[in-house]
């Protein structure tokens, strides 16, 4: 075995089987931001065997304050975040690989991405995909790892179909559009997704050592400037629910949950969202207040991010210019609309 590992396997809870064990594992890291980075240095410092890591960004300078895996040069040249970690991760250990791929996880994709692989964690910004995840998971018996962080505060929780809770047994509505607060509107510190992506990893290490004993099996909360810690200890999964019970894999159907995103004119995408929905449009002006310029009518919000102008209206639906990328428009759509 590789000294490198000495330390690790020291640890009599891995020891040298529990070694050998990573060393074989797969992983679907899905999001590569602040959760996803953090979760991919650790699983490749740790000698997880194989990590595919998905994400439809690319770096940017707001990044580095709290994504570890990317430097100054990765923001300049723009590159994808996928590929960026991909080229990092192979400086930190060349002895594990490391496929990236630049995608927006949908319906279309999700199930062939998490194929072959042993656990999925949960490196995402926003809850469509997160659904998305929950669906194809519970579907495919396939264990992961739900994580969140914004502002101080996170949330973590193990998901093993047909064994725990599921998302939808707990949550079972996605918040209303613009109602949950995002990075890019509430602003985050690093140490939140120190907290958060080590609890998820640490999870990760024990269900690929297989030590299923030591799970936490709760739904953790915590804030760590307002120095708050919540365990809520999980039951089994909830009789009603549609997605662990029922079987409805609503978010894995085309027709009924993806986003539409249209080219509009030139240089211009519309997202529209899957079901119509209400969003308040002042309390979603005043959110978005603390960091642009807000033009606000009964109609519509309008506000400026960098090369694109987003007009957001009632119904949820938004207009961005200055893209003609649907990816792009969709990103900017989860960053700001928060779903
Ligand atoms: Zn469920």
């Amino acid at each position: 075995m590789d000294d490198r590992y000495s330390r690790q396997i020291l640890f009599s809870q891995i020891g040298a089987a529990g070694q050998r064990r990573l060393s074989t594992s797969h992983v679907l890291l899905v999001g590569c931001g602040a959760l996803g980075a953090s979760h991919a240095e650790m699983l490749a410092r740790a000698g997880v065997g194989k990590l595919r890591i998905v994400d439809r960004d690319f770096v940017e300078f707001t990044n580095l304050q709290r994504q570890t895996l990317f430097k100054e040069s990765d923001a300049s040249e723009r590159l994808p975040k996928a590929v960026a970690a991909k080229n990092r991760l192979a400086e930190i250990n060349s002895g594990i690989e490391v496929e990236a791929i630049i995608a927006d996880v949908n319906y279309s994709n999700v199930e062939s991405l998490i194929e072959g692989c042993h656990l999925v964690l949960d490196g995402t910004d926003n809850f469509q995909v997160r659904y998305l995840l929950n669906d194809a998971c519970v579907k495919h018996r396939t264990t992961w790892i739900y994580g969140a962080a914004v502002s101080s505060y996170g949330t973590a929780m193990t998901i093993i179909p047909g064994e725990t809770p599921c998302l939808r047994c707990i949550f079972d509505e996605m918040p209303d559009a613009g109602s949950a607060p995002t990075c890019d509107t509430a602003g985050v510190i690093m140490p939140i997704i120190a907290s958060v992506s080590a609890v998820q990893v640490t999870e990760a290490l024990k269900i690929l050592v297989g030590d299923f004993d030591s799970l936490h099996r709760s739904l953790m909360q915590f804030d760590v400037w307002a120095n708050d810690r919540q365990r809520i200890k999980l039951g089994p999964p909830n009789p009603d629910c549609k997605t662990c019970e029922q079987r409805i894999f609503q978010f894995l159907d085309a027709d009924s949950q993806e986003f539409s995103a249209v080219l509009c004119g030139r240089n211009a995408v519309q997202i529209a969202p899957p079901a119509p929905v209400r969003l308040n449009l002042s309390e979603f002006a005043n959110k978005l207040r603390r960091v642009f310029d807000v033009k606000e009518n009964e109609y519509l919000v309008r506000f400026v991010s960098g090369e694109n102008e987003i007009t957001v209206f009632s119904d949820a639906r938004a207009i961005i210019k200055g893209t003609d990328d649907t990816a792009v428009a969709r990103a900017l759509y989860a960053k700001y609309v928060g779903i």
